[in-house]
């Protein structure tokens, strides 16, 4: 057994032969040509066929994996219509005297070459677009016009990299996994990948020459695909993926239904997230939107401050995918239990209680207006809502508020586009859920955040294991306090949502929905489960009940 270490891109077993995929070397000859003229409109017919199959990739892609992840072919064909693009090839024809398949790969060369010399790391990733859309061209000169890649039995493609646009053909009954020497975990193709639910690993160091045919297993929880298992390894991974089955499986009866109980009562269902790994696992299980993404993961990830231009790539990322449901980024919760050391934050006696989350942010309000840049820029890409870490004031909201309209003067300055936000807070303190009837006056909605809430409720340290014994998660003040700030948001007419651990308690699902909780969001593994509770619960016969138990 051989066993290589890729970055996984996608969770889930696969188990079958692997073949490798190898990529049409696209031989170009320099040749000299006297009909410069008819050169010039063999390349636009080559040009055209090729717009033709990008338009029928992008209907396919958008069946199956969703317009957001189809927009990579939207891209192909604004670069094949890029007049620069377009002129460096015609002038390349005309002033050499050549065969359009030089000017092509000529032209697509130097475009990598300035794409891939860039600053930015998103321009650098679009080399590969280029590169992709010239093969395509050349293909199509070169006769082909065939665009499929075909497998015969289901396999494990193994290939040096894969460009978007073969990601997509691949046919989903055919492919088991792909796992890549190289590409970016957050190049299209990984997004693809994500999106099309199949285990993906990039970057391993698998010879490809030795695997052809061979037996392995495609591990993407662990990021390893095992090349002729023993007979353990295989057993284990058997079980898994039977595991994983049956999941699916339910996934099937429940994908589409919608949160709804036996009487009528609906309830939104949506995602945590801590990165963009996460969003496989958000659309696998069918995520009504993502309710809690804890941005402080950008920031621990680095070693030094993200940038806007860094965070809104992410961001807009999440928005695009999400394909117009609600994304509530949160803002940077930083501190306590999450520390990045160029914060400089300092020891402190009482981290869960000092300077954290929001209090950063308006004492550094640098850090917070960039953060802020970012999430705005990328709301013109999506359904993108913000909500604030760690509030005990409506006057911390107020500020919040104001700091908030300076950036969005300054972006409607700049002429920078941005859409309508939701602004929320958490409640996260006693103290919030004590005033969330005046803090109600002046936000879109709630999200309760119960660990912290426990925590401070209860005066137990979330991080203390030593007080395990003492955590009730159940306890009366908690679940009131719930209860209360469920009350005072519904009569101010905002909604109120959970998206601390206990929203996915599946005891204290009916008591969320007696208390007309109206979100709950939760690990994407868990919605399902939830989703089953719901659709078997009437409300009507238990609504009271509930509440006399917990409250
Ligand atoms: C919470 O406190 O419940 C919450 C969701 O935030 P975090 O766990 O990130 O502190
Ligand atoms: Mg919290």
């Amino acid at each position: 057994m051989d066993i290589y270490q890729g970055k996984s891109v996608f969770g889930g077993i696969a188990i079958g032969k692997v073949c490798v995929y190898h990529k049409e070397e696209q031989q170009v000859k320099r040749t000299r040509v006297d009909d410069v003229d008819g050169e010039i409109a063999r390349f636009h017919q080559a040009k055209d066929v090729a717009a033709d199959q990008l338009g029928k990739l992008y209907d396919k892609a958008v069946k199956e994996v969703g317009e957001a992840s189809a927009a990579i072919f939207e891209v192909h064909q604004m670069m094949l219509e890029d007049l620069d693009y377009v002129e460096s090839i015609e002038n390349i024809i005309k002033t050499q005297s050549v065969n359009a398949e030089f000017a092509v790969a000529e032209t697509s060369g130097n475009f990598q070459t300035i794409f891939a010399s860039m600053d930015d790391e998103y321009m650098r990733g679009r080399a590969a677009d280029v590169k992709d859309v010239s093969e395509r061209l050349l293909s199509i000169l070169h006769g082909n016009h065939q665009d499929a890649l075909h497998a015969t039995e289901p396999v494990i493609i193994a290939a040096d990299d894969l460009a978007p646009s073969e990601t997509v053909q691949l046919d989903k009954e055919k492919v088991l996994a792909f796992v890549t020497l190289h590409g970016s975990t957050n190049s299209h193709t990984a997004i693809l990948a994500k999106t099309m639910n199949i285990p993906a690993l990039i970057g391993t160091d698998m010879p490809l020459d030795e695997v052809e045919g061979k037996m392995a297993v495609v591990d993407g929880y662990e990021g390893r695909i095992y090349v002729e298992p023993d007979e353990e390894t295989l057993a284990q991974k058997k079980a898994k993926l039977e595991e994983d089955v049956e999941k699916r499986n339910l996934l099937q009866i429940l994908k589409g239904r919608e949160n709804v109980t036996i009487d009528g009562q609906k309830i939104m269902l949506y995602a945590n997230i801590g990165d963009l790994k996460d969003l496989g696992m958000v659309m696998q299980n069918d995520a009504g939107g993502i309710g809690l993404f804890r941005s402080e993961f950008i920031y621990l990830d680095k070693e030094t401050f993200p940038t806007e231009e860094e965070q809104f790539k992410v961001y807009k990322t999440v928005a695009e995918t999400m394909a117009g449901k609600r994304v509530i980024i949160r803002t940077l919760d930083i501190g306590a239990d999450k520390q990045a050391d160029y914060f400089n934050l300092g020891k402190e006696d009482n981290p869960a209680m000092g300077y954290r989350a929001i209090r950063i942010c308006l004492t550094q309000p640098e850090i917070f207006k960039t953060q802020l840049r970012a999430i705005f820029r990328a709301s013109a890409y999506g359904k993108v809502a913000i909500m604030y870490p760690m509030i005990t004031s409506v006057e911390e909201v107020l500020q919040i508020k104001k700091i908030v309209e300076e950036v969005k003067d300054e972006l409607r300055y700049q002429k920078i586009a941005f859409g309508e936000v939701e602004q929320g807070i958490m409640i996260e303190t006693p103290a919030a859920a004590m005033i969330s009837d005046l803090l109600a006056k002046e936000v879109d909605f709630f999200s309760i955040g119960t660990n912290d809430l426990t925590q401070y409720t209860l005066a137990i340290d979330r991080q203390n294991e030593k007080l395990d014994d003492f955590y009730n998660p159940h306890h009366k003040a908690v679940l009131r306090l719930i209860a209360k700030v469920v009350e005072n948001s519904h009569k101010e007419g905002i909604w109120t949502g959970i998206c601390g651990e206990l929203g996915a308690d599946p005891e204290l699902t009916k008591l969320f929905l007696a208390m007309g909780v109206d979100e709950l969001s939760v690990s994407p593994g868990r919605i399902l489960g939830l989703r089953k509770i719901i659709l078997e619960t009437d409300m009507s016969q238990c609504r009271e009940e509930m509440l006399k138990k917990y409250l």
